[in-house]
């Protein structure tokens, strides 16, 4: 009754179980085995388990699980995709648990399937029996691309938790603030013709030296307007990161590219930042009408900001033994801190080993986190 394969097997099928994911359909692959195993594990504990289809995606899914009942509670969450790995950049094969120098190996060891292995650990021993308030867990799809499975799931869902952590490789140190990411492309489209005579053509290189002058002025203008001091760089930032125009020296240029992100703080959504970007373009827009199209990239992720000084905040930075701080990369957090909760980034391994060739969990971070994750349940719902 109630058994579920050890720690260690659970986490060799996480791992032995590829779900990559990529914009390039020819690498994105499906999530539909992890899913499987986790509702068939978190079942197996007396969790109900729904299983939804995450639309916007290539047939990914969603699981929730949950376990007792009444209001409130906590929520456990992370996704259940990884990146695509470097081929020959491993020393060993990347979807086979490998236990080396006290490091368990493996894709999505420390980014992130790993923790669901260790959640079910920390539940498996506890007193379901005696909960007073639902423990949640939800395995999200496409945290990698386009956190679609995050975003659906907080638009739909009707489950509202007091507190929620999210299982991303902090070291077990709380975070709760974190910036967003816009990723944005400007294509300047002019006429080309031969350099002998301007008039023939409209040179798009020019007017791109028009539209990079406003966004320094932008630029500017939020590292001017906006801070947070929490952050090292405590402003949102622009970077250019590719342009490309023109074929030859002799040709008026056609056509020009630029690449830039922004990334902004708690408080700016993506959409006023959008909005910003057409505002600084405007007036070049209506000189030259339909030559300067502004498109995304790829979905951006809003910022995140939790609450610093609260209860819970407190409670985990007390039971860490670490103080909450800022990071600098992008999580699901901000989608689910729309269900209302209190949000915090915490998991087991380091940011620095995850999307990297031979990625890993140092093994000592094994204990501690299931540790952790009990008395954080048993405060939340128990106690
Ligand atoms: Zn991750």
């Amino acid at each position: 009754m109630n058994r579920i394969p050890d720690l260690k097997s659970r986490f060799s099928s996480l791992i032995y179980a590829p779900s990559i994911s990529a914009s390039e359909p020819e690498l994105d692959m499906s999530n539909h085995s992890v899913i499987a195993m986790l509702s068939d594990w978190f079942s197996t504990l007396g969790f109900q388990c729904e299983i939804s289809k995450v639309a916007a995606t290539r047939d990914k899914q969603n699981l929730v699980a949950k376990i007792g009942s009444g209001e409130g509670g906590i929520l456990l969450a992370g996704h259940t995709d990884t990146v695509p790995f470097d081929e020959g950049r491993w020393s060993q094969d990347p979807f086979t648990l490998t236990e080396k120098d006290d490091r368990w190996y493996g894709l999505g060891s420390c980014d992130m399937k790993g923790f669901f292995a260790l959640v079910l650990e920390a539940v498996k021993d506890l007193p379901l029996g005696k909960l007073k308030k639902p423990v949640y867990i939800f395995a999200s799809a496409d945290e990698e691309t386009t956190m679609e499975g995050a975003k659906a799931f907080a638009a739909n869902t009707d489950i509202r938790p007091d507190y929620a952590i999210i299982g991303e490789p902090t070291g077990l140190r709380p975070v709760y603030m974190h910036k967003g990411h816009l990723a944005q492309g400007i294509r300047i489209t002019g006429r080309s013709g031969h350099s002998s005579d301007p008039a023939r053509g409209l040179n798009a290189i020019e007017i791109m030296h028009k539209v990079i002058s406003q966004l320094l002025q932008l630029k500017q203008h939020l590292a001017d307007n906006y801070r947070e001091d929490a952050f090292s760089v405590p402003y949102p930032t622009m970077n250019f990161g590719h342009i490309h125009g023109g074929d030859a020296a002799n040709r008026i240029c056609g056509c020009c590219d630029l690449h830039l992100d922004i990334r902004p703080l708690p408080g700016m959504s993506l959409e006023d930042l959008e909005l910003m970007l057409l505002n600084y373009l405007g007036d070049i827009s209506r000189e030259y009408p339909g030559s300067v199209e502004i498109r995304t990239l790829y979905p951006g992720s809003e910022a995140f900001a939790g609450v610093r000084d609260s209860g819970w905040t407190r409670l985990v930075e007390s039971l860490s033994g670490q103080q909450a701080e800022v990071v600098n990369y992008a999580t699901e957090a901000p989608y689910i801190n729309k269900l209302g909760c209190q949000t915090l980034v915490l998991g087991p391994g380091s940011i620095n080993q995850a999307h990297q060739p031979d990625e890993y969990l140092a093994m000592d971070q094994l204990k501690p986190t299931v540790e952790l994750l009990k008395q954080l349940i048993y405060k939340a719902c128990i106690q």
